[in-house]
């Protein structure tokens, strides 16, 4: 039986390009309540999310994200680390908050626009963005210090965004050479120690839902490679479908 204990603080984590994008969180989270037009550098984000997620899920999460950066290299040290509770790791409420939080966001959006071309329409515009931007840190750093650092990120919208933008890239069949997922090189060595899932920032649990090509097909994988630079036997590797069909084709054939 597994001995899954989502408590494990002690993680290996290779340097990324979060560790230093974190920086952008005060920058515009802070600096945009002062200087709005800060809050405008979140259309390029955004539209990096949203091109990402198309073509390798919900890789921006795990090695690119300023705030998932925040949370893992600030807040993490002081975090209590506990299990991330199943009402906000749940479906049901991912949906609502990215509703909730969509509709909010377009609705301050729709009154702005009727100051189009006048001197105050960038600085409306940069503060509402902003200010989307703030309650993310603010809720996100609470949840990442009494429950665990990525809790916000089970229900960011952004990363719901960036899952819905995957789905279609799925769907059209587009990044099957691009989409690297978990994967396990030989999936008989596995000694089910559970390492990968108790250090998952997600609380996922790759060894226990691979697919016939033992890849781990959940799109909540943030593909941040924790899993795999923790298993202790090492036998896990981010690999594309035809990367891993021929990993498995060459264990069948070794077998
Ligand atoms: S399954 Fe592995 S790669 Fe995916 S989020 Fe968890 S630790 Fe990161
Ligand atoms: S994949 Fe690796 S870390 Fe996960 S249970 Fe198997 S041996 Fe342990």
């Amino acid at each position: 039986m597994s001995n899954i204990n989502f408590n494990n603080k002690k993680m290996k984590m290779s340097p990324k390009i979060k560790d230093y994008s974190w920086i952008l969180v005060p920058i515009i989270a802070v600096g945009g309540l002062f200087y709005p037009k800060l809050g405008l550098l979140l259309v390029p984000i955004m539209g990096t999310i949203m091109i990402m997620g198309f073509f390798t899920g919900k890789f921006w999460c795990g090695n690119l994200c300023p705030h998932g950066g925040f949370f893992d290299k600030i807040v993490a040290p002081f975090s209590k680390n506990k299990k991330i509770p199943q009402v906000i790791s749940s479906r049901a409420f991912k949906i609502a908050f990215f509703l909730f939080f969509m509709g909010m966001f377009s609705i301050r959006t729709m009154r702005v626009i009727s100051l189009w071309g006048s001197l105050y329409f960038l600085d409306k515009l940069g503060f509402i963005f902003a200010f989307n931007y703030l309650m993310p840190t603010i809720i996100g750093t609470v949840l990442a210090l009494f429950v665990k650092p990525r809790a916000w990120c089970t229900f960011c919208p952004m990363g719901t965004m960036e899952q819905l933008a995957y789905k279609l890239g799925k769907t059209l069949g587009i990044n099957k050479k691009t989409d690297k997922k978990v994967t396990s090189l030989a999936q008989s060595k596995c000694i089910k120690c559970s390492k990968c899932a108790n250090m998952c920032p997600l609380q996922l649990k790759p060894y226990l839902d691979l697919s016939n090509t033992h890849q781990f097909e959940n799109e909540n994988c943030i593909r941040c490679a924790v899993c795999v630079e923790n298993c202790p036997v090492g036998i896990l590797t981010l690999a594309t479908a035809d990367e891993a069909k021929k990993i498995t084709e060459s264990s069948e054939s070794v077998a």
